[in-house]
């Protein structure tokens, strides 16, 4: 077992490579571009190595810190997913969601950037408390809030309403 955040793959033998990555809040911090703040993951890598390319398959579990979009309050979102990819090398650096082509002078895959991004997109796009036996997990206080700013919003009249209204008259 290793866990080196950045692989020399022209340095692995061919054959199968097991790779364990713990993650937490410091991981997280340490990506300047980071939209996660904390986390905590337990990542699993199998590389295979053949002749010609690499086969990576990653088991992604744990939590990251987000904040819901409803009451605003931070809370933790579990997540378990799979990813794979392939690596080869070529001419020119390439990337996308099955296919990571090196340029055979840098053989360095960066795993790091590659488990932050695979995290960040397979966060949904809203992310809401989970409600727990119908009951929303949101904060009670918050919610009542922003019921009551809804409420008086409604109240409002809206002059473009009004004027409409007065057309179908
Ligand atoms: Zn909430």
């Amino acid at each position: 077992m290793e866990n080196d955040f950045y692989i020399n793959l022209e340095g692995l033998k061919e054959g199968n490579h097991e790779f364990q990555y713990q993650l937490n809040k410091s991981f997280f911090q340490s990506i300047d571009y980071a939209e996660i703040a904390n986390g905590d993951f337990n990542v699993g890598l199998r590389l295979y190595k053949s002749t010609r390319h690499f086969e990576l398959k990653f088991t992604f579990k744990g939590e990251v810190e987000v904040i819901c979009d409803h009451c605003a309050e931070e809370f933790l979102h579990p997540m378990l997913f799979f990813t794979e990819t392939i690596i080869r090398f070529g001419e020119e650096e390439y990337e996308d969601d099955d296919l990571i082509v090196l340029e055979k002078n840098n053989p360095v895959f960066d795993v790091k950037h590659y488990i932050y991004e695979s995290i960040f997109i397979n966060l949904p796009l809203k992310l809401v408390h989970p409600t727990v036996n119908g009951v929303s997990g949101c904060n009670p206080e918050t919610l009542k809030k922003l019921e009551e700013l809804k409420q008086n919003k409604e109240n409002e009249s809206d002059p473009r309403w009004d004027a409409l209204k007065k057309l179908n008259k």
